[in-house]
C-alpha cells in the first residue's frame, strides 16, 4: 500500500528549505521510476506528486505497455506484483489492407519480446507505492510544483504548493517528470516543439467482449485507426482515432459513431453484446511534444520530454526508459562524486538518439495520410512473411529504431517477398488471398 502523506514526509515544517540531492515533479509512470533507479544508486530523492490520493492515476490511457519497457519492468522489480495483479501479456496483430500481420515466435526460436497490458489503475498505484517503500525515496503527496528557484542561471530548486502552505525544496537536480503539459518545462521556459496530429481519438471499457485469439488488435484503416487491447480483470479497452475530418459528425452522436466505427471494423470484435464499464472519453486535439531534455540542473523525463502519438501506444515504454537512462547516466554526480552538467549531456544525447528517430515518422504519420511507398513495401511484405513479421514486432515494441528496421537488407527482403508474391499470384490458378478490409480479395 502507498503510505498516506503523513506517514512518508512530516510537513510540518511548511516553508521550511529541504535538501536533497534530486527532487522531482510528478510521480506517475517515469517520476516513480526515476526515484526508484536513483535511490537505489544511493540518491536522495524528493518525489512531489501535486494529487493527494495514492492510488490517482492517468484516465487518458489504452494501457498497453510495448517490450521496451520490459527491461524496465524487471528492474523495477514490478513483473511478478504485474503478473499477480492479471497483467496480460501484449501480443498484438495488426490489420493492414493486406492482411494481418501476426507476428510469431519462429519455430524453435525463442518467444517474442513482450510488455504488459494493465490498466493504469493497478500500475500508477502500484509503482507509486514502490518508489514510497524505496529507502532514499520521500514520497511528497499534495505537492504541486509552482515555481523553479534559480540561481547563477541553473535550477536549484522547486517551490511547491501543499496542503500546509508553501514550501521550498532544493536539489541538485530538479526532474520534470511532470507529463505532457509539464509545469517544470514551462517554468523553465523549455519550448516545446509540435507536430500537428490531424487524428482525434476515442476510448472505453468493455467486459465480455473477446478478442480473436485473446490478444491486442491494431487496424491501419489509411488514414483511420483503431486497436482493442485485452487488460486485467477482464476488461478489454477500444479506441478509434479516425481522421478529424470527422470530427463534427461523430461527436453529433458520440455513442452512436464509437459503436458504428467499431463495428465496421475487418474481423470486428462484437461491441453490441459487450458491457461498458467506462464512459466514451477521448482527446480532440492531441498534437506530438518534443523538448530538449536537459537545461543547466534540470532534466525532463517522459512525456514532459517527449509525448508520442497515443496511436502507437509507446509512451509508458518511453516515460520508464527515459527514466532509466536518466538515472545511470547521473547518479554519481547528483550525489555530487562527477561532473552533473556532462552527466546531463549524456543523457539528453541518449535521449536523441533513442527517441529522435522514432518522433519523426510518428510526426508524419499523424499528418492523417494513407501508406507511404516504403511504408506499403515494409506492411505488405510482413502481412505475407513470417520472418518479416517478427521484425516489424521488434520496431512496433520499440526495441530497433526506424535505421534498423528500415535497413537494406530488411527492404530488399520486403522486395523479394512482394515479387514472390506477385509471381505466385500471376500464375493460373495460383493466385493467393488476401483479406482486404474484411472482404477475402484476389
Ligand atoms: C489517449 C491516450 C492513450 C494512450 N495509450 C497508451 C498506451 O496504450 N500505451 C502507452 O505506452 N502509452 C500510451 N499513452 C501515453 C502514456 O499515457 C504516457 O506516455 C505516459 O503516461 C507518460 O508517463 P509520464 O510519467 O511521463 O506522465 P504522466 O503519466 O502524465 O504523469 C505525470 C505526473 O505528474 C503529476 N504532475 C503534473 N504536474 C505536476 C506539478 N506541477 N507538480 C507535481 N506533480 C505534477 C501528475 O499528477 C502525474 O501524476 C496514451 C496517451 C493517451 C493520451
Amino acid at each position: 500500500m502507498t503510505r498516506p502523506e503523513s506517514a512518508v514526509h512530516d510537513v510540518d515544517d511548511a516553508g521550511a528549505v529541504d535538501d536533497y540531492d534530486v527532487v522531482i515533479s510528478g510521480a506517475g509512470l517515469a517520476g516513480s521510476a526515476a526515484a526508484i533507479l536513483l535511490a537505489r544508486r544511493g540518491v536522495r530523492v524528493a518525489l512531489l506528486e501535486r494529487r493527494s490520493d495514492p492510488e490517482a492515476y492517468k484516465v487518458l490511457c489504452t494501457h498497453s505497455l510495448t517490450a521496451n519497457a520490459y527491461p524496465v519492468l524487471d528492474e523495477l522489480g514490478l513483473v511478478p506484483a504485474l503478473e499477480k495483479a492479471g497483467a496480460v501479456r501484449s501480443e498484438a496483430r495488426w490489420h493492414t489492407r493486406w492482411g494481418w500481420i501476426e507476428p510469431r515466435a519462429a519455430p524453435a526460436g525463442p518467444e517474442l519480446p513482450y510488455g504488459y497490458n494493465i490498466r493504469r489503475s493497478v500500475l500508477d498505484p502500484l509503482i507509486r507505492s514502490h518508489a514510497a517503500g524505496t529507502p532514499g525515496v520521500d514520497l511528497l503527496l499534495g505537492h504541486k510544483v509552482t515555481e523553479l528557484v534559480g540561481e547563477g542561471g541553473r535550477t536549484v530548486g522547486v517551490r511547491a504548493s501543499t496542503p500546509a502552505g508553501a514550501r521550498e525544496i532544493r536539489a541538485r537536480l530538479v526532474v520534470g517528470a511532470d507529463g505532457r503539459d509539464s509545469a517544470v518545462a514551462k517554468l523553465a521556459g523549455v519550448a516545446a516543439r509540435q507536430h500537428e496530429n490531424t487524428r482525434f481519438g476515442y476510448l472505453a471499457h468493455f467486459r465480455n467482449l473477446p478478442l480473436r485469439g485473446g490478444i491486442g488488435q491494431t487496424w491501419f484503416l489509411e488514414p483511420d485507426m483503431a486497436y482493442a487491447f485485452p487488460n486485467d480483470d477482464g476488461v478489454t479497452v477500444l479506441a478509434v482515432l479516425p481522421d478529424k475530418k470527422r470530427l463534427p459528425a461523430f461527436k453529433e452522436d458520440l455513442e452512436g459513431s464509437f459503436h458504428a466505427f467499431v463495428r465496421a471494423l475487418p474481423d470486428a470484435p462484437p461491441i453490441d453484446d459487450a458491457e461498458p464499464t467506462s464512459k466514451i472519453i477521448g482527446l480532440v486535439d492531441y498534437p506530438l511534444h518534443s523538448r530538449r531534455p536537459t537545461a543547466p540542473g534540470l532534466a525532463l523525463i517522459g512525456d514532459a520530454a517527449l509525448t508520442g502519438d497515443p496511436l502507437w501506444g509507446v509512451g509508458c515504454g518511453w516515460a520508464l526508459q527515459s527514466a532509466r537512462w536518466l538515472a545511470e547516466e547521473i547518479a554519481p554526480a547528483a550525489t555530487g562524486r562527477g561532473d552533473l552538467d556532462r552527466s546531463l549531456a549524456r543523457y539528453a544525447r541518449r535521449h536523441g538518439r533513442r527517441l529522435r528517430g522514432h518522433q519523426f515518422l510518428a510526426a508524419d504519420f499523424a499528418k492523417a495520410r494513407p501508406f507511404n511507398p516504403v511504408e506499403r513495401l515494409m506492411f505488405s511484405a510482413a502481412a505475407r512473411d513470417a520472418s518479416l513479421a517478427r521484425h516489424m514486432h521488434l520496431f512496433a515494441s520499440r526495441l530497433i529504431g526506424p535505421l534498423r528496421f528500415l535497413n537494406p537488407l530488411a527492404l530488399a527482403k520486403a522486395s523479394a517477398v512482394n515479387l514472390g508474391h506477385r509471381r505466385t499470384a500471376a500464375r493460373p490458378g495460383r493466385r493467393p488471398a488476401v483479406s482486404v478490409l474484411g472482404r477475402s480479395r484476389r
